[in-house]
């Protein structure tokens, strides 16, 4: 019981708000999509770090966010361990019929020198989706600090074929040591994972 007292008030630190649910999310059928997975590590950074690691406890603390505050049902399309194609990612929530669809990411560039923060919605996209990719971009840049490289579009896959408005987050570049530094931190995940929670509740117009 201690440690679990503990571990809500880190939490809680960690979320720089207060501990209550407010269930502005109740409802909501939300899908995470942690990238990569299993055999699969997406980006590897410098001194060795699995995007797809990253992705995974960023996700999870999303989840967390999502179910206890938000009081949304969430959906993640893998397992910890295990990679799923594109197209069974984009069939579960179809499937579930979800109302949004989060795919989380981080980045990677030729140029070391390269970081920040970008979000993405397929081109052409509905306003819902644009919305969506808006609010997570400008709380993740502004809570992380980190560069805003902007709010853009792509023809990603799972972008393109989920039926739900849907947007897919680059948090931040493994490739660039400084931010490799900061995504190996559990912490710092969990910093990451509050700023989508609250654009996502910016979104849909509720308190995170
Ligand atoms: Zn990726």
């Amino acid at each position: 019981m201690k440690q679990l007292i503990v571990f809500s008030v880190c939490l809680v630190l960690l979320a720089g708000g207060s501990s209550e649910a407010n269930w502005g999310l109740a409802g909501r059928k939300i899908v995470v999509d942690p990238g990569h997975g299993g055999r699969n590590p997406g980006a590897v950074g410098p001194t060795g770090l699995r995007e797809a690691d990253a992705n995974w406890r960023v996700s999870t603390a999303v989840k967390h966010y999502l179910e206890t505050r938000g009081g949304a049902k969430v959906l993640l399309t893998r397992p910890q361990n295990q990679d799923v194609s594109l197209a069974g990612r984009v069939a579960k929530a179809n499937n579930w019929g979800a109302d949004r669809f989060i795919s989380i990411h981080h980045n990677a560039s030729t140029n070391p020198n390269l970081k920040g923060v970008e979000t993405y919605c397929a081109p052409g996209a509905s306003w819902a989706s644009q919305d969506l990719r808006n609010k997570i971009q400008k709380r993740l840049a502004q809570g992380l600090g980190t560069g805003n490289l902007g709010a853009k579009t792509a023809n990603f896959y799972v972008l393109r074929n989920t039926n739900m408005p849907a947007v897919l987050v680059e948090a931040g570049f493994v490739s660039n040591r400084y931010e490799e530094a900061r995504l190996k931190d559990p912490a710092y995940n969990w910093k990451e994972a509050w700023y989508i929670y609250a654009g996502i509740a910016d979104h849909f117009n509720v308190k995170p």
